[in-house]
């Protein structure tokens, strides 16, 4: 399948709407401005802007709207593989091109915040779309970038994500749960979640971003209920490997992004990202502020961080 994706301005999304206005189909998708299905191509605005004709009809139609250049960045990217260096498995040839779940997660080396995990499914034929939509390794892109990309990502892929709000993951750390285990049980789950969303097909493989050796990770969760372990393939820089690893990062990122906003709001100050001595400070001017029980509900208690604001809070009594 052909996927055409076009930055349009404004001016340039109408004419595409009200060309297609009697082609107009109901999207519910989150992101999505405006969908239309022509008898061999499907056009979709989403609210950044990015305009996709998908379909075998896409090059015709998109072309009368702008440039449609034939993209290379699929070839470069198989190539570019074999030069990274990672740990884990070895991967199976042209990687990159199969049809994959990827995982990832983020927030645990942040006091304040979640720890979310996201897993995307990205078949063979969507790697391209995936790549036109700006997805590449997240520690290249900004947070603000990341934002804005998540709600495509989110209408064109089957996807889970989960956030393991603060006063849980205290609950479960103070019980003994180590982080590579609520690592494990969060990544298992949003994999469950994505293969069942998409049975009956299955993936050709799943890839998880290393944060365990596979045998530490299934050790994690062997106590689960279902466990996912058919073509689950570990490496480091999973996102260098598989477009779905990336769009997993940018999702995960997206969500721990979006519960700091709303527990900032909360704690009446921009939270802290990281856990530096700058969150030390931040921490200890909550406790004074809001008491031991809020800062409790915000943060992840075991930090060292908690000590160090603890010192200073009692400084300042
Ligand atoms: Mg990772």
């Amino acid at each position: 399948m052909t996927n055409i994706v076009l930055q349009l301005s404004s001016d340039q999304q109408n004419s595409v709407k009200s060309s297609y206005a009697s082609y107009q189909v109901e999207r519910k998708a989150p992101g999505v401005v405006f969908a239309a299905k022509l008898s061999d191509v499907t056009i979709t605005i989403y609210k950044s802007g990015k305009v996709m004709f998908q379909g075998g009809g896409a090059q015709r139609e998109a072309s009368k709207f702008g440039e449609v250049t034939v993209n290379t960045s699929v070839v470069s990217q198989t190539t570019t593989n074999q030069s990274i260096k990672t740990k884990g498995d070895t991967l199976p040839l042209n990687f990159a091109q199969r049809s994959v779940i990827g995982s990832d997660e983020t927030g645990t080396g942040d006091y304040f915040g979640p720890i979310t995990v996201a897993a995307v499914y990205v078949p063979s034929d969507k790697i391209q779309l995936i790549q036109e939509l700006g997805v590449k390794d997240s520690k290249m892109l900004t947070d603000a970038k990341m934002v804005e990309m998540a709600p495509d990502i989110m209408a064109s892929c089957t996807y889970s994500i989960l956030t393991l709000r603060n006063e849980k993951y205290n609950e479960i750390q103070s019980k003994g749960y180590s982080q590579g285990k609520i690592k494990a049980m969060l990544h298992n789950k949003a994999l469950k979640h994505v293969l069942d969303k998409i049975a009956p097909k299955k993936p050709e493989y799943i890839l998880i971003d290393q944060f365990a050796e596979r045998e530490t990770y299934y050790k994690h969760i062997q106590n689960q209920k279902e466990i996912v372990r058919e073509n689950v393939l570990f490496s480091t820089k999973a996102e260098q490997l598989h477009v779905s690893v990336a769009a997993a990062s940018i999702l995960a990122r997206y969500a721990f992004l979006k519960e700091m906003d709303q527990l900032s709001e909360k704690a009446g100050v921009r939270l802290q990202k990281g856990a530096s001595g700058i969150v030390d400070k931040m921490a200890a001017q909550i406790w004074l502020n809001k008491g031991e029980e809020f800062l409790h509900s915000i943060s992840k208690w075991h930090f060292a961080n908690t000590e160090k604001a603890r010192v200073l809070v009692n400084k300042k009594k």
